[in-house]
C-alpha cells in the first residue's frame, strides 16, 4: 500500500513558515500585503477569495479586498492594478480568475507588474521560470513539488511524466521537475501510447480535469502519484484524475484529493506574498 502524501500537514507547516517569516519582518516595520481583487458574483470565485482572506489572516499578512460589480469594465479594472502596482505598501496583486467575459483576462494580467505577481501567471515570471531563476512561481506546480520534496523524495535523475500540458500547472510543473533535475516527459491529448509512458514514470503528476482517469495499469510499482485533477462526481463528492482505490495498492506515494494538491495551493500562495515582500524591501 502506498504511502499517502498529507497535503494538509504539508500546507499547515508551509503557513506557518510563512508566519513566522511575516513576524520577522513586522519586527522590521514591514508588514507585508496582498491585494485581492475580485469581479462579478461567480460563488467558487467567492470562495476562493474568502479562503485565500482567511490565510492571509492566519499568516499574518494585511489583505486589501476589491469586490468589484460584475459591471466593473476593463478600464476600471486596469486602472486600479495600475494604482495597486504603484502602492509601495501593497506588495501582492491577486485577479481572481477566471473574469466577467468582457474583460480580456491576459491584458490584466499583463499590467500587474511581475514583481508583485504572486500567482506567477506573468509572462516574466514565466520566462524566468523556463531558465530556472524565478521567485515567484505558479503556486499549484510550486506546490506539487513542495509535496514530493517534503515527502523525503528525491526528484534528480527520476523518470518524470506530467499529464496534461495546461499554462498554469502542467507546463511549469514539467519546468520545475527539469530544474530539480529530472527526466521530464508532457503528455496531452494528442499523445501516443500514453499507458506506457505513464507505466514507465517514477513520478507521475496528473492535471487533466477528468474524472479517475489514471488506472493501476498506467502506474509503475512503486511510484510517486501527485494527483492534481479535482472532479466532482455524479453523488456530488470530488475525486482526481487519478482512480485512487486502484493506484494506492500499486504505487509508492500518492496525494488524496481532497487533501491532497488542493490546500497547497494557497499555502504556495501566502509563501509567494512573503517572497515578494521580502524582495521589494531587500
Ligand atoms: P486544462 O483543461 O487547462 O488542461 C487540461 C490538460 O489535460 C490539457 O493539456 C489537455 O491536453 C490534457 N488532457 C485532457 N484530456 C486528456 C487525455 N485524455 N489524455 C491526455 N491529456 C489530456 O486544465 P488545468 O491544467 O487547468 O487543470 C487540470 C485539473 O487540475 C483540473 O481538474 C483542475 O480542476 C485541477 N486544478 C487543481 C488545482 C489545485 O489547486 N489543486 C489548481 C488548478 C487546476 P491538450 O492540451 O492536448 O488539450
Amino acid at each position: 500500500m502506498a504511502v499517502i502524501i498529507d497535503g494538509k500537514k504539508i500546507s499547515q507547516e508551509i503557513k506557518d513558515e510563512v508566519k513566522a517569516k511575516a513576524e520577522q519582518l513586522k519586527a522590521a516595520g514591514i508588514e507585508p500585503c496582498l491585494a485581492v481583487i475580485l469581479v462579478g458574483e461567480d460563488p467558487a470565485s467567492r470562495v476562493y477569495v474568502r479562503n485565500k482572506k482567511r490565510a492571509c489572516e492566519y499568516c499574518g499578512i494585511k489583505s486589501l479586498s476589491y469586490e468589484l460589480p460584475e459591471s466593473t469594465t476593463e478600464e476600471e479594472l486596469l486602472a486600479l492594478v495600475d494604482k495597486l502596482n504603484n502602492d509601495k505598501s501593497c506588495n501582492g496583486i491577486l485577479v481572481q480568475l477566471p473574469l466577467p467575459k468582457h474583460i480580456n483576462e491576459e491584458k490584466v494580467l499583463l499590467k500587474i507588474k511581475p514583481e508583485k505577481d504572486v500567482d506567477g501567471f506573468h509572462p516574466y515570471n514565466v520566462g524566468l521560470l523556463s531558465i530556472g531563476s524565478a521567485d515567484l512561481k505558479a503556486c499549484t506546480p510550486a506546490g506539487c513539488i513542495e509535496l514530493i520534496k517534503r515527502s523525503g523524495i528525491d526528484i534528480c535523475g527520476k523518470n518524470c511524466v506530467v499529464v496534461g500540458r495546461s499554462n498554469i500547472v502542467g507546463k511549469p510543473v514539467g519546468m520545475l521537475l527539469l530544474a530539480e533535475n529530472g527526466t521530464v516527459t508532457t503528455c496531452h491529448s494528442k499523445t501516443k501510447n500514453m499507458a506506457e509512458i505513464c507505466a514507465n514514470a517514477d513520478i507521475l503528476v496528473v492535471a487533466i480535469g477528468k474524472e479517475k482517469f489514471i488506472k493501476a495499469d498506467m502506474i509503475k510499482e512503486g511510484a510517486v502519484i501527485i494527483d492534481v485533477g479535482i472532479n466532482r462526481m455524479e453523488d456530488g463528492k470530488l475525486c482526481g484524475d487519478v482512480d485512487f482505490d486502484e493506484a494506492v495498492t500499486k504505487a509508492g506515494y500518492i496525494t488524496p484529493v481532497p487533501g491532497g494538491v488542493g490546500p497547497m495551493t494557497i499555502a504556495m500562495l501566502m509563501n509567494n506574498c512573503i517572497t515578494a515582500c521580502e524582495k521589494q524591501n531587500a
